[in-house]
């Protein structure tokens, strides 16, 4: 190793699996309420280091963590997710703990309510830690856009996390939590998964109820799970899928086993590779990689055939001009006067909106506000947002149509590993490009899951990222199952 190399610190350190914590639990070798108390430990002594939890729910931990321990000890079955510690990315609300999206505009606001996700959770019997660091309002890809500072990616904190989910993945990479929630618009679970090393899942959009997330853009906004591992992942998305009345754009098909479904051999299964997705600004490490493992997919007797997704270079544009447009119309709500900061000296109503919003926000969601607003103004609306509407159909069909041929699309997460913090905060478009091979997705409504597929030679993980057609998770849970058995990371 350079000394270079040995200036930056790793927290890497990989938490057990569900099966292994449950059993412990179940058997009462485990004691709930000793595991969260480990937990709120080693997130005493790193935190510090990483950033990664904003604020902790101790006393609704240790009561819910006593609860399973009574159970247990009754010899009661437990459900799924008994006593497993979990973290929530600080989008997603959880009644009467700070929720602030990031941002210094939400500071002192304390939701009335739990998000659905977080209360399917709970229900399955999970210990919620605390809320995570995010970009502000989910914007972003570095978790360098929170007001309360970067998160630091526990392989080497020289680095980001990815984003803007960077707590949720960065807290599963270094055991701060068992597993956790995040939220992806156009990457922000994919993307600081595949930085951080971990697994991470796109839902098909409507899959996941979306009540009690903080909106970002709501045609995209979807919540997702991190893991250790695949089956994990799935486990946990067969606990937060499924209709809700509170969230109308959510699906009412049947949610299957997801964990049962990834245990399911590939051979046999059709594996499209989109040509577009290995061009120019592609880190050669990441390629070779992902080639090993899609020569793994293939030794394990799925058939690998190239798909043509021609629309791909109009993807980053068509999602910027429509999630920034659906943001401004989103974050029209903090005005000083619903939710959180106020500020304190203006003389009219009129002042005191701008001045909240100037000094509540940052720059980045400024930005946003204002391009969006910009595309949906009058005379602009058909040159921007209806021409990104028309895009996105196309690039939705294009997926459609693959999938008539193939089972799965691999693709990389993202163009490049973690890269350094600073190193793109003064060139916004370079951080946008960066979303290149995950916007597709989140602009399709598909679904997807990332998993660990080999490191760079400096160590840095990198994600394979494998696609699925509309509530088809299974299937890409199996896929990137095979992947990780593949034992290339
Ligand atoms: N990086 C993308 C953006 O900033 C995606 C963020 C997200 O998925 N929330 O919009």
């Amino acid at each position: 190793m350079s000394s270079e190399a040995k200036a930056t610190e790793s927290f890497v350190e990989k938490p057990k699996s569900l099966a292994a914590l449950r059993a412990g639990i179940q058997s009462g070798s485990t004691k709930a309420t000793d595991l969260a108390a480990r937990y709120f430990d080693r997130i005493a002594a790193i935190n510090p280091r990483l950033n990664v939890y904003l604020s902790l729910t101790r006393e609704r931990a240790l009561e819910q963590a006593a609860r399973v321990d009574e159970m247990a000890a009754k010899g009661d079955p437990l459900p799924p997710l008994a006593g497993i510690p979990v973290g929530i990315k600080d989008v997603l609300v959880v009644k009467g703990a700070p929720a602030t999206a990031g941002s210094k505009i939400l500071e002192g606001y304390r939701p009335p309510y739990d998000a659905t996700a977080v209360a399917r959770l709970e229900a399955a019997g999970a210990v919620l830690l605390g809320k995570l660091n995010c970009d502000e309002f989910a914007m972003g890809s570095s978790n360098e856009n929170s007001a309360y500072g970067p998160v630091r990616n526990p392989v080497d904190t020289e680095r980001v996390p990815g984003g803007s989910s960077g707590g949720s993945a960065a807290a599963v990479a270094a055991n701060m939590a068992v597993a956790t929630l995040g939220s992806d618009t156009g990457g922000s679970i994919r993307q600081p998964a595949s930085f951080c090393g971990v697994v991470g899942v796109l839902p098909t959009y409507g899959r996941v109820s979306r009540y009690g997330l903080i909106a970002y853009a709501s045609s995209l906004d979807r919540v997702g799970p991190f893991a250790s591992n695949v089956r994990d992942a799935a486990t946990l998305l067969g606990v937060i899928a499924g209709q809700d009345p509170k969230d109308a754009t959510c699906s009412p098909a049947p949610v299957p086993d997801y964990a049962a479904e990834s245990d399911k051999p590939v051979a046999g299964l059709r594996i499209g590779v989109p040509a577009e997705y290995f061009a120019e600004g592609l880190d050669p490490e990441v390629r070779a990689a992902i080639e090993k493992g899609i020569a793994a997919l293939g030794a394990a007797g799925c058939s690998v055939k190239p798909v043509s997704m021609p629309n791909t270079k109009y993807a980053v544009p068509t999602y910027y001009l429509i999630a920034t447009a659906e943001a401004s119309a989103n974050l029209a709500r903090f005005d000083g006067v619903r939710y959180g900061y106020r500020s304190p000296a203006s003389d009219t109503l009129s002042d005191m909106y701008s001045h909240s919003r100037d000094e509540g926000f940052g720059a980045e969601v400024k930005r946003r506000i204002l391009l969006g607003t910009y595309a949906l103004s009058a005379g602009y609306y058909d040159a921007y947002y209806l021409k990104a509407q028309q895009v996105r159909r196309l690039l939705a069909e294009e997926y459609l149509r693959a999938f008539n041929d193939v089972d799965a699309i691999v693709t990389p997460t993202a163009p490049t590993p973690a890269f350094k913090l600073g190193e793109k905060t003064g060139d916004p478009l370079a951080m946008y490009l960066a979303d290149i091979y995950t916007v597709t997705a989140s602009l399709a409504g598909i679904c997807g899951v990332t998993v660990p597929c080999g490191t760079t030679a400096a160590g840095l993980p990198v994600g394979m990222q494998v696609l699925a057609a509309h509530l088809n998770e299974s299937t890409a849970f199996r896929v990137a199952r095979a992947v990780e058995d593949a034992g290339i990371y």
